[in-house]
């Protein structure tokens, strides 16, 4: 979690800061090498919204996803992480949630769902749910009945301060306008809590009953047959509800005052014991709190939590003035070894909370966006972890390239424009710091072919394509074998039929070259290396290895060399035995 609204602070969030690394421990290296499905799998991410529109209204919805079903079975993916589809007025694109049982109207029906998991299922696919239990809508009847008295039996779903006792200590939201996560309500005289908008009131988990319910839901589809949850937001839902003041400036680094509070891993035993390990689903929660430490009793096994960790300081490294490939490295390397002898991480650069791949961690220009964004996927795709991947990443798609306002439609950029106009910022600059960083970025529709609406909607989108479509779409790629989405292909199957890319112990190599990341991969004896080159001029890895007779499994150049000398944005897999 964290650093999807940090730019809109415009500070560093410094997340997740390694106090403790578990080394040693008791438990041994066959902890991270026990064979399971999660993490073996590859998982595609589709932003429903934005990915394929049947019914012509311009929002994405779940015929659409049927539709591309067997273009999702050819990548090659196992997994596809759905962002939330439940009753939603859609404040937060679905992240605030009105009814946990039902489908969204925009997306389609019960019977869509159904239809759409059974495709899935046909093909070998697994579908995991984004379950949003931090918060709800203030639309979900909870709400309605929780603010409708002081006496009302759900007022306790949420978290209410009586203004009688005064204004609450400062909560900072994300989303806010002001960035007060107290919203006062006259109705009943008193505050309730938002850490995300005013539409989104965070749910109280010290309550019993709304832990109930909450579990009930995830039975209800986990009994629907899907298989998996992802939590998001959940390093938060746990609360000091004493509320005490927090130090002025708090919000700098707010996770370490909101993340994993409280009886947190007691609420993930409990759901552990009531619903997860009564299915064949995986977990991952959003955000793996401030230490390693956090992050390891998150996912220890013998805890009964979760399954793997999904930690964002990598995703922080990108500002708009470029990056330091040395710390991607350190980041990267920190939270391997950190994982070496227990737990299972996600690696991921991407996802609908950020900018897009390429433009932020690659080059998206017209030179070179096809070969930073091939080694960006091998990069994710060769790292230990289950790799996630963000749907339109495989083609190589762009920021939106929004100049102004009006293009936008998330209500984070929004309310920080306003925010940023009422205190009276430089606007300009505000707008060329979103068209970096504004997740609006990742959400343009996925780009399928050069018809009009790039073939995503007969109707008016809801957010513009991008206006690179003719050039960057689904349909010419399929045509090219050297295409970014063959290349996607070709790397998944790579993973695939290789266990040492899953399992296989992470090496780093000459850490101090500035412009290359090379790393070997080992597993009973099968060793390969991996050379990226992320700089847009040749560039010579420093390996020390004579790969005069090493194997190259995959390059996303043509020929390339077997001295270490990487093309721009060169990547290479040898197999060195
Ligand atoms: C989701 C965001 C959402 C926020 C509030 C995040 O973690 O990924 O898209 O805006 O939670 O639900």
């Amino acid at each position: 979690m964290s650093n999807f609204f940090t730019p809109l602070i415009i500070v560093a969030a410094g997340l997740l800061v390694s106090k403790t690394c578990t080394g040693q421990n008791n438990r041994t290296a066959k902890d991270t090498t026990d064979r399971k499905w999660w993490k073996e799998a590859v998982v595609y991410q589709v932003y429903p919204r934005s990915f394929k529109d049947m019914d012509g209204d311009g929002i994405g919805d779940l015929k659409g996803i049927i539709s591309k079903l067997d273009y999702i079975k050819s990548l090659g993916v196992d997994v596809v992480w759905l962002n939330p589809i439940y009753g939603s007025p859609n404040d937060d694109n679905g992240y605030d949630v009105s009814d946990y049982r039902n489908i969204m109207k925009d997306f389609g029906t019960m019977d869509d769902f159904d239809t759409m998991l059974k495709g899935m299922h046909t093909r070998g696919i697994k579908l995991v749910m984004d379950l949003v239990v931090n918060h709800s809508s203030d639309e979900h009847e909870w709400f309605k009945q929780s603010r409708s008295s002081r006496k009302n039996p759900y007022r306790e779903y949420y978290h209410w301060w009586n203004a009688e006792k005064g204004k609450p200590p400062y909560r900072y939201s994300l989303f806010d306008v002001n960035h007060d996560a107290w919203r006062y309500d006259s109705l009943t005289n008193a505050y309730y809590l938002h850490y995300f908008s005013r539409k989104q009131p965070d749910l109280n988990w010290e309550n019993p009953k709304l832990r109930a319910e909450v579990y009930d839901i995830m039975k209800f589809w986990a009994d629907k047959g899907i298989d998996g949850f992802r939590l998001d937001a959940f390093q938060f839902a746990a609360k000091d509800t004493t509320f005490p003041a927090f130090p002025n400036g708090f919000e700098r680094d707010f996770t370490q005052y909101y993340g994993m509070q409280g009886n947190l891993h007691g609420y993930l035993q409990e759901m552990n014991q009531e619903v997860l390990s009564k299915y064949n689903v995986m977990s991952v929660a959003e955000g793996a709190g401030n230490t390693f430490e956090d992050a390891h009793n998150l996912v220890d096994a013998n805890r009964n939590e979760l399954n793997m960790a999904y930690a964002f300081e990598a995703v922080d490294i990108a500002k708009p003035d470029g990056y330091s490939v040395v710390h991607l490295k350190d980041v990267f390397t920190k939270w391997d070894s950190a994982f070496t002898d227990k737990g299972w991480l996600s690696i991921f650069l991407a996802n609908h909370d950020q900018a897009r791949l390429v433009s932020r961690f690659g080059n998206d220009s017209p030179q070179f966006r096809e070969a930073s964004s091939k080694m960006l996927t091998t990069f994710i795709m060769t790292m230990r972890g289950t790799p996630y991947y963000y749907n339109g990443d495989e083609l190589g798609m762009t920021n939106a390239g929004f100049t102004k306002i009006e293009d936008y439609r998330d209500v984070q950029t929004l309310n920080e424009y306003q925010r940023q106009k009422n205190i009276g910022a430089d606007m300009q600059a505000y707008l060329k710091f979103i068209a970096f960083s504004s997740r609006d970025n990742g959400r343009t529709p996925f780009q399928w072919d050069a018809t009009q609406n790039s073939g995503f909607t007969k109707g008016t989108p809801w957010i513009n394509v991008n206006s690179n479509y003719k050039t960057i779409n689904a349909a010419s790629q399929e045509k090219d074998p050297n295409s970014t989405l063959n290349y996607f292909r070709k790397v998944v199957k790579l993973r695939k039929n290789n266990p040492v890319l899953v399992y296989g112990k992470y090496t780093l190599i000459d850490r101090e070259n500035p412009d290359t990341y090379a790393y070997t991969r080992e597993l009973n004896g099968k060793k390969l290396l991996i050379l990226l080159n992320f700089k847009n001029k040749a560039m010579n890895a420093k390996t020390g290895i004579d790969l005069s007779k090493a194997t190259i499994l995959l390059s996303n150049y043509d020929k390339p060399s077997n001295t270490g000398r990487l093309r721009p944005y060169g990547a290479v897999i040898y197999e060195l035995n």
